[in-house]
């Protein structure tokens, strides 16, 4: 997977991967960078777990992510 990288200057910047915009426009590249993690977030594999609490599965979105939605909810 390509490194997400920033492009564009000035009120137009764009979050992209590879040749793949992911993200934007954003009206400033500090705007875009601030957007970086939720982004890399949002691309990341996901996988399928039990939740470590009722034992459901639901999609896991890294191996800190191990307790389903309403579990989580309810925490
Ligand atoms: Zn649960």
């Amino acid at each position: 997977m390509s490194e997400l990288q920033i492009a564009g200057k000035g009120q137009s910047n764009w979050i992209v991967q590879g040749t793949r915009t992911v993200a934007g426009p954003f009206t400033s590249h500090g705007n875009a960078i601030a957007a970086l993690p939720g982004v890399a977030a949002r691309l990341r594999p996901v996988t399928v777990q039990p939740c470590l609490c009722c034992g459901d599965h639901f999609k896991s979105i890294g191996k800190g992510n191990r307790l389903c939605l309403s579990c989580k909810r309810d925490a």
